[in-house]
Protein backbone atom coordinates (compact mmCIF):
# COMPACT_ATOMS: atom_id res chain seq x y z
CA UNK A 1 0.00 0.00 0.00
CA UNK A 2 1.07 3.67 -0.94
CA UNK A 3 2.39 5.51 2.11
CA UNK A 4 0.26 8.77 2.83
CA UNK A 5 1.18 11.96 1.50
CA UNK A 6 3.06 13.83 4.55
CA UNK A 7 1.82 17.71 3.80
CA UNK A 8 4.38 20.33 4.35
CA UNK A 9 1.46 22.35 6.30
CA UNK A 10 -1.82 21.65 7.28
CA UNK A 11 -4.09 24.41 7.87
CA UNK A 12 -7.56 24.19 9.52
CA UNK A 13 -9.94 26.53 8.53
CA UNK A 14 -9.76 29.07 5.36
CA UNK A 15 -11.30 32.02 6.83
CA UNK A 16 -9.13 35.76 7.46
CA UNK A 17 -6.20 34.18 9.35
CA UNK A 18 -6.23 30.60 7.18
CA UNK A 19 -6.69 32.32 3.65
CA UNK A 20 -3.34 34.40 4.07
CA UNK A 21 -1.47 31.83 5.37
CA UNK A 22 -2.75 29.08 2.51
CA UNK A 23 -1.96 31.80 -0.15
CA UNK A 24 1.35 32.84 1.50
CA UNK A 25 2.67 29.48 2.13
CA UNK A 26 1.31 27.95 -1.27
CA UNK A 27 2.91 30.85 -2.93
CA UNK A 28 6.56 30.00 -1.55
CA UNK A 29 5.99 26.13 -2.57
CA UNK A 30 4.84 24.66 0.22
CA UNK A 31 2.47 21.77 -0.04
CA UNK A 32 -0.85 22.66 1.59
CA UNK A 33 -3.60 20.64 2.69
CA UNK A 34 -6.69 23.05 3.91
CA UNK A 35 -9.15 21.58 5.74
CA UNK A 36 -12.32 23.90 6.31
CA UNK A 37 -15.39 22.60 8.38
CA UNK A 38 -18.00 24.22 5.81
CA UNK A 39 -19.04 23.91 2.67
CA UNK A 40 -17.58 25.77 -0.92
CA UNK A 41 -20.41 28.06 -1.84
CA UNK A 42 -20.41 29.92 -5.56
CA UNK A 43 -21.30 33.27 -6.25
CA UNK A 44 -24.66 31.92 -7.24
CA UNK A 45 -25.43 31.54 -3.46
CA UNK A 46 -24.98 34.71 -3.03
CA UNK A 47 -28.52 36.57 -3.26
CA UNK A 48 -30.28 39.09 -1.76
CA UNK A 49 -32.85 36.67 -0.16
CA UNK A 50 -32.73 38.31 3.02
CA UNK A 51 -35.10 35.32 4.85
CA UNK A 52 -32.70 32.72 3.53
CA UNK A 53 -29.69 34.68 3.99
CA UNK A 54 -30.35 36.46 7.32
CA UNK A 55 -33.63 35.47 9.34
CA UNK A 56 -32.85 31.67 8.44
CA UNK A 57 -28.88 31.37 8.15
CA UNK A 58 -29.29 29.28 5.57
CA UNK A 59 -25.92 30.50 3.96
CA UNK A 60 -23.63 31.30 6.74
CA UNK A 61 -23.58 27.84 8.76
CA UNK A 62 -26.11 25.06 8.12
CA UNK A 63 -24.72 23.02 11.22
CA UNK A 64 -23.55 24.86 13.83
CA UNK A 65 -24.16 24.35 18.29
CA UNK A 66 -22.91 25.95 21.16
CA UNK A 67 -24.06 27.31 24.27
CA UNK A 68 -23.98 31.17 26.30
CA UNK A 69 -24.48 31.93 29.70
CA UNK A 70 -23.40 34.65 31.69
CA UNK A 71 -21.22 33.53 34.40
CA UNK A 72 -19.90 30.09 35.53
CA UNK A 73 -23.30 28.36 37.20
CA UNK A 74 -25.68 30.29 35.74
CA UNK A 75 -27.94 28.29 32.81
CA UNK A 76 -26.94 28.50 29.29
CA UNK A 77 -28.87 29.28 26.07
CA UNK A 78 -28.51 26.55 23.17
CA UNK A 79 -28.34 26.87 19.97
CA UNK A 80 -27.13 28.69 17.10
CA UNK A 81 -25.70 31.65 18.75
CA UNK A 82 -22.15 33.28 17.71
CA UNK A 83 -22.31 35.46 14.52
CA UNK A 84 -19.79 33.06 12.46
CA UNK A 85 -19.77 31.41 9.10
CA UNK A 86 -18.88 28.21 8.28
CA UNK A 87 -17.81 27.80 4.46
CA UNK A 88 -14.70 28.12 2.44
CA UNK A 89 -13.50 31.45 2.63
CA UNK A 90 -14.91 31.90 6.70
CA UNK A 91 -16.82 34.23 8.09
CA UNK A 92 -14.99 36.92 6.67
CA UNK A 93 -16.85 35.84 3.53
CA UNK A 94 -20.25 37.74 4.17
CA UNK A 95 -17.89 40.45 6.09
CA UNK A 96 -19.12 43.83 5.56
CA UNK A 97 -15.27 45.12 4.71
CA UNK A 98 -15.17 47.58 7.01
CA UNK A 99 -11.15 47.71 7.63
CA UNK A 100 -9.30 49.36 9.69
CA UNK A 101 -5.34 49.80 10.96
CA UNK A 102 -5.79 49.75 14.73
CA UNK A 103 -4.08 53.03 16.45
CA UNK A 104 -0.63 52.57 17.82
CA UNK A 105 -1.72 53.05 21.31
CA UNK A 106 -4.17 49.85 21.22
CA UNK A 107 -1.13 47.60 20.91
CA UNK A 108 -0.28 48.88 24.32
CA UNK A 109 -3.49 48.91 26.41
CA UNK A 110 -1.50 47.89 29.63
CA UNK A 111 1.05 50.32 29.45
CA UNK A 112 -1.28 53.57 28.40
CA UNK A 113 -4.05 52.56 30.66
CA UNK A 114 -2.61 50.55 33.66
CA UNK A 115 -4.38 47.85 35.09
CA UNK A 116 -8.21 47.77 35.92
CA UNK A 117 -9.83 45.74 38.49
CA UNK A 118 -11.38 42.29 37.31
CA UNK A 119 -10.02 43.30 33.91
CA UNK A 120 -6.98 41.44 31.77
CA UNK A 121 -5.38 43.65 30.22
CA UNK A 122 -2.54 43.22 28.22
CA UNK A 123 0.22 45.06 25.36
CA UNK A 124 0.89 43.34 22.59
CA UNK A 125 4.26 41.42 22.08
CA UNK A 126 4.86 43.92 19.00
CA UNK A 127 3.62 47.54 18.06
CA UNK A 128 1.39 49.44 15.30
CA UNK A 129 5.12 50.26 13.96
CA UNK A 130 5.66 46.23 13.26
CA UNK A 131 2.81 45.71 11.74
CA UNK A 132 2.81 48.98 9.08
CA UNK A 133 3.90 47.09 6.06
CA UNK A 134 1.52 43.99 6.86
CA UNK A 135 -1.65 46.28 7.26
CA UNK A 136 -0.35 48.32 3.74
CA UNK A 137 0.02 44.41 1.89
CA UNK A 138 -3.87 43.20 3.33
CA UNK A 139 -5.05 46.65 1.96
CA UNK A 140 -3.00 45.93 -1.35
CA UNK A 141 -4.09 42.37 -2.05
CA UNK A 142 -7.89 43.55 -1.01
CA UNK A 143 -8.18 46.17 -2.42
CA UNK A 144 -9.27 49.30 0.21
CA UNK A 145 -10.61 51.96 -0.93
CA UNK A 146 -10.10 55.46 0.96
CA UNK A 147 -8.58 58.53 1.44
CA UNK A 148 -4.81 58.09 3.60
CA UNK A 149 -5.33 61.34 5.49
CA UNK A 150 -8.78 61.43 6.04
CA UNK A 151 -9.12 60.50 9.68
CA UNK A 152 -6.53 62.58 11.87
CA UNK A 153 -6.47 60.34 14.36
CA UNK A 154 -5.01 57.06 12.30
CA UNK A 155 -1.78 56.07 13.28
CA UNK A 156 1.04 57.02 10.86
CA UNK A 157 0.84 55.28 7.43
CA UNK A 158 3.65 55.21 4.83
CA UNK A 159 1.61 55.21 1.62
CA UNK A 160 -2.05 55.74 0.80
CA UNK A 161 -4.70 53.03 -0.20
CA UNK A 162 -4.76 51.18 -3.17
CA UNK A 163 -8.09 52.28 -4.65
CA UNK A 164 -10.26 55.83 -4.56
CA UNK A 165 -12.74 56.45 -2.18
CA UNK A 166 -16.71 55.62 -2.82
CA UNK A 167 -19.20 58.00 -3.88
CA UNK A 168 -21.33 59.03 -0.62
CA UNK A 169 -24.89 58.49 -0.09
CA UNK A 170 -27.50 60.32 1.50
CA UNK A 171 -27.13 59.28 5.37
CA UNK A 172 -23.26 59.42 5.62
CA UNK A 173 -24.08 63.44 4.10
CA UNK A 174 -26.86 63.87 6.93
CA UNK A 175 -24.04 62.38 9.28
CA UNK A 176 -21.01 64.08 8.15
CA UNK A 177 -23.61 67.48 8.15
CA UNK A 178 -24.11 66.61 11.81
CA UNK A 179 -20.87 65.66 13.10
CA UNK A 180 -18.67 68.78 11.09
CA UNK A 181 -21.78 71.05 13.31
CA UNK A 182 -19.97 69.55 16.80
CA UNK A 183 -16.77 70.49 15.25
CA UNK A 184 -15.76 66.74 14.55
CA UNK A 185 -14.15 65.47 11.36
CA UNK A 186 -16.26 62.85 8.83
CA UNK A 187 -14.14 61.04 6.34
CA UNK A 188 -15.03 57.86 4.31
CA UNK A 189 -15.02 54.41 6.00
CA UNK A 190 -11.83 52.75 4.63
CA UNK A 191 -13.85 49.31 2.81
CA UNK A 192 -12.17 46.33 1.57
CA UNK A 193 -14.84 46.94 -1.38
CA UNK A 194 -13.38 47.73 -5.30
CA UNK A 195 -14.52 51.40 -5.98
CA UNK A 196 -12.70 50.59 -9.70
CA UNK A 197 -12.11 47.51 -11.41
CA UNK A 198 -8.61 46.38 -8.95
CA UNK A 199 -7.12 43.07 -9.17
CA UNK A 200 -8.72 41.50 -11.69
CA UNK A 201 -12.07 41.93 -9.71
CA UNK A 202 -15.04 44.31 -10.30
CA UNK A 203 -16.23 47.17 -9.41
CA UNK A 204 -19.47 47.64 -6.58
CA UNK A 205 -22.58 47.61 -7.70
CA UNK A 206 -23.54 49.33 -4.37
CA UNK A 207 -26.76 46.92 -4.07
CA UNK A 208 -27.11 47.98 -0.66
CA UNK A 209 -26.99 43.75 0.80
CA UNK A 210 -23.86 43.61 1.77
CA UNK A 211 -23.30 42.58 5.34
CA UNK A 212 -24.18 39.17 5.86
CA UNK A 213 -24.11 38.48 2.02
CA UNK A 214 -21.01 37.35 -0.02
CA UNK A 215 -20.35 39.56 -2.65
CA UNK A 216 -21.83 38.20 -6.13
CA UNK A 217 -19.49 39.73 -8.34
CA UNK A 218 -16.14 39.17 -6.04
CA UNK A 219 -16.19 43.33 -5.88
CA UNK A 220 -15.70 42.23 -2.25
CA UNK A 221 -11.98 41.72 -0.98
CA UNK A 222 -12.35 38.54 0.65
CA UNK A 223 -10.01 35.09 1.06
CA UNK A 224 -12.67 33.61 -0.86
CA UNK A 225 -11.96 36.13 -3.73
CA UNK A 226 -8.53 36.86 -3.37
CA UNK A 227 -6.29 34.30 -1.49
CA UNK A 228 -7.70 30.74 -2.13
CA UNK A 229 -8.21 31.24 -5.70
CA UNK A 230 -4.46 32.15 -6.02
CA UNK A 231 -3.37 29.38 -3.88
CA UNK A 232 -5.72 27.41 -6.16
CA UNK A 233 -3.53 28.18 -8.99
CA UNK A 234 0.01 27.41 -7.95
CA UNK A 235 -1.06 23.69 -7.81
CA UNK A 236 0.15 23.19 -4.23
CA UNK A 237 -3.06 23.14 -2.35
CA UNK A 238 -5.61 20.18 -1.37
CA UNK A 239 -8.22 21.90 0.05
CA UNK A 240 -10.85 20.03 1.30
CA UNK A 241 -14.30 21.52 2.06
CA UNK A 242 -16.89 19.69 4.87
CA UNK A 243 -13.72 18.13 6.60
CA UNK A 244 -14.85 19.08 10.36
CA UNK A 245 -11.44 18.73 12.26
CA UNK A 246 -12.10 17.38 15.93
CA UNK A 247 -8.44 16.41 16.60
CA UNK A 248 -4.66 17.03 16.58
CA UNK A 249 -3.35 14.05 17.20
CA UNK A 250 0.15 13.71 19.28
CA UNK A 251 3.38 12.09 18.61
CA UNK A 252 5.72 10.70 20.78
CA UNK A 253 8.60 13.34 20.42
CA UNK A 254 5.60 16.43 21.44
CA UNK A 255 5.25 17.53 18.30
CA UNK A 256 1.65 17.19 16.18
CA UNK A 257 1.79 14.51 13.76
CA UNK A 258 -1.20 16.06 11.34
CA UNK A 259 -5.24 16.28 12.18
CA UNK A 260 -7.71 13.63 12.29
CA UNK A 261 -11.40 15.16 11.08
CA UNK A 262 -14.97 14.20 10.31
CA UNK A 263 -16.25 14.36 6.52
CA UNK A 264 -19.79 15.18 5.80
CA UNK A 265 -21.01 11.78 6.42
CA UNK A 266 -19.32 11.22 9.63
CA UNK A 267 -16.27 9.10 8.34
CA UNK A 268 -13.27 9.47 10.00
CA UNK A 269 -9.61 10.63 8.47
CA UNK A 270 -6.75 11.60 9.07
CA UNK A 271 -3.94 13.93 7.11
CA UNK A 272 -0.36 13.89 7.83
CA UNK A 273 1.42 17.12 8.24
CA UNK A 274 4.99 18.62 9.31
CA UNK A 275 3.35 21.95 10.58
CA UNK A 276 -0.29 22.59 12.02
CA UNK A 277 -1.94 25.85 11.69
CA UNK A 278 -5.12 26.28 13.76
CA UNK A 279 -7.22 29.44 12.01
CA UNK A 280 -10.24 27.98 12.86
CA UNK A 281 -11.52 31.69 14.48
CA UNK A 282 -12.20 33.08 18.42
CA UNK A 283 -14.48 29.90 18.85
CA UNK A 284 -13.37 27.12 16.80
CA UNK A 285 -10.03 27.39 17.35
CA UNK A 286 -9.89 27.16 21.43
CA UNK A 287 -12.74 24.65 20.90
CA UNK A 288 -10.32 22.39 18.96
CA UNK A 289 -7.54 22.35 21.36
CA UNK A 290 -9.80 21.85 24.08
CA UNK A 291 -10.61 18.75 22.25
CA UNK A 292 -7.21 17.86 21.23
CA UNK A 293 -6.60 16.09 24.62
CA UNK A 294 -3.89 13.24 25.49
CA UNK A 295 -1.62 12.18 28.52
CA UNK A 296 0.75 14.61 27.71
CA UNK A 297 -1.95 17.59 27.00
CA UNK A 298 -4.51 16.27 29.77
CA UNK A 299 -6.27 20.00 29.48
CA UNK A 300 -5.98 20.01 25.94
CA UNK A 301 -3.15 20.72 23.72
CA UNK A 302 -0.94 23.91 24.53
CA UNK A 303 -3.35 24.51 27.76
CA UNK A 304 -0.51 23.81 30.40
CA UNK A 305 -0.77 27.54 31.44
CA UNK A 306 -4.78 27.07 31.48
CA UNK A 307 -5.25 29.91 29.25
CA UNK A 308 -6.95 28.49 26.02
CA UNK A 309 -10.21 29.97 25.50
CA UNK A 310 -9.77 33.23 27.81
CA UNK A 311 -10.03 36.28 27.58
CA UNK A 312 -12.84 36.33 24.96
CA UNK A 313 -14.02 39.83 23.75
CA UNK A 314 -16.30 40.94 21.27
CA UNK A 315 -17.33 44.46 20.35
CA UNK A 316 -19.97 46.74 22.36
CA UNK A 317 -22.35 48.84 20.02
CA UNK A 318 -23.75 51.92 21.74
CA UNK A 319 -26.10 53.23 19.02
CA UNK A 320 -29.22 55.34 18.27
CA UNK A 321 -31.85 55.13 15.20
CA UNK A 322 -32.27 58.25 13.55
CA UNK A 323 -35.23 58.74 11.14
CA UNK A 324 -35.44 61.86 8.61
CA UNK A 325 -37.94 63.89 7.01
CA UNK A 326 -36.52 63.15 3.44
CA UNK A 327 -35.40 59.42 2.17
CA UNK A 328 -31.89 58.56 3.62
CA UNK A 329 -31.00 56.07 0.98
CA UNK A 330 -29.90 53.27 3.24
CA UNK A 331 -30.91 50.46 1.13
CA UNK A 332 -28.37 51.36 -1.80
CA UNK A 333 -24.11 51.42 -1.15
CA UNK A 334 -22.86 49.24 1.88
CA UNK A 335 -23.05 48.71 5.17
CA UNK A 336 -21.29 52.37 6.18
CA UNK A 337 -19.84 55.14 4.04
CA UNK A 338 -19.16 57.57 6.56
CA UNK A 339 -17.23 57.81 10.34
CA UNK A 340 -15.51 59.77 12.85
CA UNK A 341 -12.49 59.24 15.17
CA UNK A 342 -12.53 62.02 17.27
CA UNK A 343 -14.36 60.30 20.71
CA UNK A 344 -11.84 57.53 20.49
CA UNK A 345 -8.92 58.24 22.41
CA UNK A 346 -8.97 56.70 25.82
CA UNK A 347 -9.56 59.40 28.38
CA UNK A 348 -10.26 57.95 32.27
CA UNK A 349 -11.83 61.59 32.80
CA UNK A 350 -14.97 60.23 31.15
CA UNK A 351 -15.15 57.57 33.86
CA UNK A 352 -13.99 55.05 31.45
CA UNK A 353 -11.03 53.86 29.89
CA UNK A 354 -10.46 53.04 25.87
CA UNK A 355 -12.88 54.17 23.13
CA UNK A 356 -14.13 53.35 19.78
CA UNK A 357 -14.76 54.51 16.30
CA UNK A 358 -18.54 55.92 15.21
CA UNK A 359 -20.38 55.64 12.13
CA UNK A 360 -23.29 55.60 10.17
CA UNK A 361 -24.86 52.47 9.06
CA UNK A 362 -27.57 50.39 6.94
CA UNK A 363 -27.20 47.05 9.65
CA UNK A 364 -30.73 47.13 9.98
CA UNK A 365 -32.19 49.59 7.53
CA UNK A 366 -31.45 48.06 4.52
CA UNK A 367 -33.44 45.24 4.13
CA UNK A 368 -37.53 45.22 5.12
CA UNK A 369 -37.39 41.93 7.48
CA UNK A 370 -34.11 43.36 9.33
CA UNK A 371 -36.15 47.12 9.55
CA UNK A 372 -39.43 45.49 10.78
CA UNK A 373 -37.89 43.02 13.19
CA UNK A 374 -35.11 45.20 14.55
CA UNK A 375 -35.92 49.05 13.89
CA UNK A 376 -39.20 49.37 14.30
CA UNK A 377 -39.24 46.78 17.10
CA UNK A 378 -36.82 49.85 18.86
CA UNK A 379 -39.44 52.66 18.10
CA UNK A 380 -41.72 53.52 20.50
CA UNK A 381 -45.21 52.85 20.13
CA UNK A 382 -47.10 49.44 19.94
CA UNK A 383 -45.88 46.36 17.81
CA UNK A 384 -49.16 45.91 15.68
CA UNK A 385 -52.08 47.20 13.54
CA UNK A 386 -51.89 50.30 12.54
CA UNK A 387 -49.08 51.95 14.64
CA UNK A 388 -46.82 49.20 13.39
CA UNK A 389 -47.82 50.02 9.08
CA UNK A 390 -46.70 53.54 10.20
CA UNK A 391 -43.61 52.53 11.79
CA UNK A 392 -42.98 50.49 8.65
CA UNK A 393 -43.65 53.67 6.84
CA UNK A 394 -39.96 55.06 8.19
CA UNK A 395 -37.80 52.59 6.38
CA UNK A 396 -36.53 55.07 3.63
CA UNK A 397 -35.88 57.72 6.25
CA UNK A 398 -34.17 55.55 9.14
CA UNK A 399 -30.18 55.84 9.24
CA UNK A 400 -28.74 53.84 12.46
CA UNK A 401 -25.61 55.40 14.24
CA UNK A 402 -23.24 53.11 16.34
CA UNK A 403 -19.94 52.76 17.47
CA UNK A 404 -17.64 50.09 17.34
CA UNK A 405 -16.15 50.16 20.81
CA UNK A 406 -13.29 48.31 22.71
CA UNK A 407 -14.19 45.73 25.50
CA UNK A 408 -12.41 45.06 27.80
CA UNK A 409 -11.04 41.36 28.33
CA UNK A 410 -11.83 39.24 31.49
CA UNK A 411 -10.68 36.07 31.74
CA UNK A 412 -13.76 34.69 32.78
CA UNK A 413 -14.84 35.33 29.51
CA UNK A 414 -14.39 32.51 28.13
CA UNK A 415 -14.70 29.30 25.12
CA UNK A 416 -14.35 25.73 26.90
CA UNK A 417 -16.20 22.22 26.31
CA UNK A 418 -19.81 22.24 27.21
CA UNK A 419 -19.95 19.31 30.13
CA UNK A 420 -23.46 18.36 28.83
CA UNK A 421 -24.27 19.02 25.06
CA UNK A 422 -22.96 16.99 22.31
CA UNK A 423 -22.97 17.87 18.80
CA UNK A 424 -24.46 15.41 15.59
CA UNK A 425 -21.06 13.89 15.48
CA UNK A 426 -20.80 13.60 19.75
CA UNK A 427 -18.71 16.35 20.40
CA UNK A 428 -18.98 18.21 23.25
CA UNK A 429 -19.86 21.93 21.64
CA UNK A 430 -18.34 25.04 22.67
CA UNK A 431 -19.61 26.97 26.09
CA UNK A 432 -19.30 30.65 26.08
CA UNK A 433 -19.04 32.70 29.07
CA UNK A 434 -19.43 35.95 28.35
CA UNK A 435 -20.38 38.65 30.53
CA UNK A 436 -19.92 42.98 30.08
CA UNK A 437 -17.20 44.35 32.31
CA UNK A 438 -18.11 47.82 34.06
CA UNK A 439 -16.28 49.74 31.93
CA UNK A 440 -18.13 48.67 28.29
CA UNK A 441 -21.34 49.47 30.49
CA UNK A 442 -19.77 53.79 31.41
CA UNK A 443 -18.12 53.45 27.87
CA UNK A 444 -21.75 52.69 26.10
CA UNK A 445 -23.97 55.01 28.07
CA UNK A 446 -21.72 57.82 27.42
CA UNK A 447 -21.37 57.22 23.69
CA UNK A 448 -24.93 56.94 23.39
CA UNK A 449 -25.38 60.35 24.10
CA UNK A 450 -22.94 61.56 21.44
CA UNK A 451 -24.33 59.53 18.96
CA UNK A 452 -27.93 61.26 19.73
CA UNK A 453 -25.80 64.68 19.19
CA UNK A 454 -24.80 64.44 16.32
CA UNK A 455 -28.25 62.70 14.95
CA UNK A 456 -29.75 65.87 16.03
CA UNK A 457 -27.31 68.29 14.45
CA UNK A 458 -27.82 66.21 11.74
CA UNK A 459 -31.54 67.26 11.52
CA UNK A 460 -32.99 63.82 12.07
CA UNK A 461 -36.58 64.67 12.90
CA UNK A 462 -36.87 61.88 15.57
CA UNK A 463 -34.24 60.37 17.76
CA UNK A 464 -34.30 56.76 19.99
CA UNK A 465 -31.64 55.08 21.57
CA UNK A 466 -31.26 52.53 23.86
CA UNK A 467 -33.59 49.91 22.23
CA UNK A 468 -32.30 47.71 19.46
CA UNK A 469 -32.45 43.99 20.66
CA UNK A 470 -29.44 42.16 20.54
CA UNK A 471 -27.29 45.29 20.56
CA UNK A 472 -28.40 46.72 23.46
CA UNK A 473 -25.71 46.34 26.64
CA UNK A 474 -27.07 47.24 30.85
CA UNK A 475 -26.70 46.00 34.02
CA UNK A 476 -28.54 42.86 33.15
CA UNK A 477 -28.41 42.64 29.75
CA UNK A 478 -25.17 41.39 28.04
CA UNK A 479 -24.45 40.24 24.51
CA UNK A 480 -24.75 36.82 23.81
CA UNK A 481 -22.48 37.46 20.24
CA UNK A 482 -21.23 39.41 17.81
CA UNK A 483 -19.68 39.22 14.69
CA UNK A 484 -16.04 40.15 16.24
CA UNK A 485 -14.82 37.59 18.26
CA UNK A 486 -11.20 37.96 19.64
CA UNK A 487 -8.56 36.52 22.20
CA UNK A 488 -9.17 33.16 23.24
CA UNK A 489 -5.66 32.19 21.92
CA UNK A 490 -3.98 35.23 23.05
CA UNK A 491 -0.41 35.26 21.88
CA UNK A 492 2.33 37.20 24.02
CA UNK A 493 5.96 36.76 25.67
CA UNK A 494 4.89 35.15 28.70
CA UNK A 495 4.14 31.48 28.31
CA UNK A 496 2.24 31.58 31.65
CA UNK A 497 -0.01 34.28 30.83
CA UNK A 498 -0.54 33.28 26.71
CA UNK A 499 -1.01 30.51 24.66
CA UNK A 500 1.28 31.40 21.48
CA UNK A 501 4.49 33.42 21.12
CA UNK A 502 4.50 36.88 19.11
CA UNK A 503 5.06 34.51 16.33
CA UNK A 504 1.76 32.68 16.78
CA UNK A 505 3.96 29.92 17.66
CA UNK A 506 2.75 27.52 20.45
CA UNK A 507 4.95 27.82 23.77
CA UNK A 508 4.60 24.08 24.31
CA UNK A 509 4.25 22.22 21.00
CA UNK A 510 6.47 23.25 18.36
CA UNK A 511 5.05 22.51 15.19
CA UNK A 512 1.93 24.32 16.16
CA UNK A 513 0.80 27.39 15.19
CA UNK A 514 -2.62 29.76 15.82
CA UNK A 515 -3.31 32.28 13.00
CA UNK A 516 -6.69 34.10 13.31
CA UNK A 517 -8.88 36.42 15.36
CA UNK A 518 -8.49 34.02 18.45
CA UNK A 519 -4.66 35.69 19.01
CA UNK A 520 -5.54 39.02 19.97
CA UNK A 521 -4.48 40.50 22.83
CA UNK A 522 -6.98 42.79 23.24
CA UNK A 523 -9.18 44.07 20.77
CA UNK A 524 -8.95 47.87 19.66
CA UNK A 525 -12.14 50.05 18.90
CA UNK A 526 -12.18 49.11 15.32
CA UNK A 527 -13.68 46.56 13.57
CA UNK A 528 -10.82 43.68 13.85
CA UNK A 529 -10.33 41.86 10.24
CA UNK A 530 -7.70 43.90 9.14
CA UNK A 531 -5.83 43.61 11.86
CA UNK A 532 -6.30 39.26 11.80
CA UNK A 533 -5.34 39.78 7.84
CA UNK A 534 -2.03 41.83 8.63
CA UNK A 535 -0.67 39.52 11.20
CA UNK A 536 -0.97 36.75 9.39
CA UNK A 537 1.68 38.28 6.79
CA UNK A 538 3.61 38.90 9.28
CA UNK A 539 3.24 35.49 10.39
CA UNK A 540 3.68 33.95 6.93
CA UNK A 541 6.83 35.94 6.05
CA UNK A 542 7.99 34.88 9.54
CA UNK A 543 7.03 31.09 8.67
CA UNK A 544 8.63 31.30 5.58
CA UNK A 545 12.03 32.37 6.70
CA UNK A 546 12.42 29.78 9.52
CA UNK A 547 11.37 27.65 7.00
CA UNK A 548 14.32 28.41 4.32
CA UNK A 549 16.91 28.02 7.34
CA UNK A 550 15.32 24.99 8.41
CA UNK A 551 14.40 25.73 11.71
CA UNK A 552 10.72 25.35 12.01
C1 LIG B 1 -21.84 39.46 9.00
C2 LIG B 1 -20.45 39.81 9.37
C3 LIG B 1 -19.92 41.05 9.03
C4 LIG B 1 -18.63 41.38 9.38
N1 LIG B 1 -18.12 42.58 8.96
C5 LIG B 1 -16.84 42.92 9.29
C6 LIG B 1 -16.28 44.15 8.84
O1 LIG B 1 -16.92 44.93 8.14
N2 LIG B 1 -15.00 44.43 9.20
C7 LIG B 1 -14.27 43.61 9.99
O2 LIG B 1 -13.14 43.96 10.32
N3 LIG B 1 -14.77 42.42 10.40
C8 LIG B 1 -16.03 42.07 10.07
N4 LIG B 1 -16.54 40.85 10.46
C9 LIG B 1 -15.69 39.96 11.28
C10 LIG B 1 -14.80 39.06 10.42
O3 LIG B 1 -15.56 38.26 9.58
C11 LIG B 1 -13.96 38.21 11.37
O4 LIG B 1 -13.21 39.09 12.22
C12 LIG B 1 -12.95 37.33 10.64
O5 LIG B 1 -13.57 36.54 9.67
C13 LIG B 1 -12.27 36.44 11.66
O6 LIG B 1 -11.26 35.71 11.02
P1 LIG B 1 -10.77 34.32 11.59
O7 LIG B 1 -9.70 33.85 10.71
O8 LIG B 1 -10.53 34.48 13.04
O9 LIG B 1 -12.06 33.37 11.50
P2 LIG B 1 -13.07 32.97 10.25
O10 LIG B 1 -12.89 33.96 9.18
O11 LIG B 1 -14.37 32.81 10.87
O12 LIG B 1 -12.46 31.60 9.79
C14 LIG B 1 -12.51 30.44 10.59
C15 LIG B 1 -12.76 29.25 9.67
O13 LIG B 1 -12.47 28.05 10.37
C16 LIG B 1 -13.44 27.06 10.04
N5 LIG B 1 -13.48 26.08 11.13
C17 LIG B 1 -13.89 26.27 12.41
N6 LIG B 1 -13.75 25.14 13.12
C18 LIG B 1 -13.26 24.20 12.26
C19 LIG B 1 -12.92 22.83 12.41
N7 LIG B 1 -13.04 22.18 13.59
N8 LIG B 1 -12.48 22.14 11.32
C20 LIG B 1 -12.33 22.77 10.12
N9 LIG B 1 -12.64 24.08 9.93
C21 LIG B 1 -13.09 24.78 10.99
C22 LIG B 1 -14.72 27.89 9.91
O14 LIG B 1 -15.71 27.19 9.19
C23 LIG B 1 -14.20 29.13 9.20
O15 LIG B 1 -14.23 28.97 7.80
C24 LIG B 1 -17.83 40.47 10.11
C25 LIG B 1 -18.36 39.22 10.46
C26 LIG B 1 -19.64 38.88 10.09
C27 LIG B 1 -20.17 37.54 10.46
S1 LIG C 1 -22.53 46.24 -2.33
FE1 LIG C 1 -20.72 45.96 -3.66
S2 LIG C 1 -19.28 44.70 -2.48
FE2 LIG C 1 -21.28 44.59 -1.45
S3 LIG C 1 -22.20 42.72 -2.29
FE3 LIG C 1 -22.91 44.44 -3.58
S4 LIG C 1 -21.40 44.58 -5.28
FE4 LIG C 1 -20.52 43.29 -3.68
Amino acid sequence: MAKPEVFDVCVIGTGAGGGVMIDQLTAAGMRVVALERGPRLSLTDFDDDELRNVIRDQVFSRDQLETVRTEPGAPAQQGRISQIAHCVGGSITHWAAWSWRFRPDEFRVLSVDGPVAGASLADWPYGYDDLERFYERAERDFGVAGVGDANPFAGPRKNGFPNPPHPTRRSAELFARGAKKLGYTPFPVPMAINSQPYGGRPACMYGGACRSYGCPIHAKGTPFSVSIPRAEATGKLDLRAEARVFELPVGEDGRLLGARYFDRDGNTHEVRARQVVVAAGSIGSPHLLLLSTSSRFPDGLANGSGQVGRHFTFHHHPSCVALFDEDVRGYTGFESHAAIDDLHASDPKRGFIRGGVVAELNTFTHQPLAYGTLVADALPGPRWGAALKQKLRGFPRTVVLAGICEELPMPDNRVDLDPEVKDRFGLPVPRMTKRQHPNDLAMYRWYEKKLVEVAEAAGASEVHSGRLHGVHIDENTHQPSNAHNHGTCRMGDDPKGSVVDAWCRSHEVPNLWVVDGSVLPTNGGYNPTLTILANAYRVADHFIAEAKRQSL
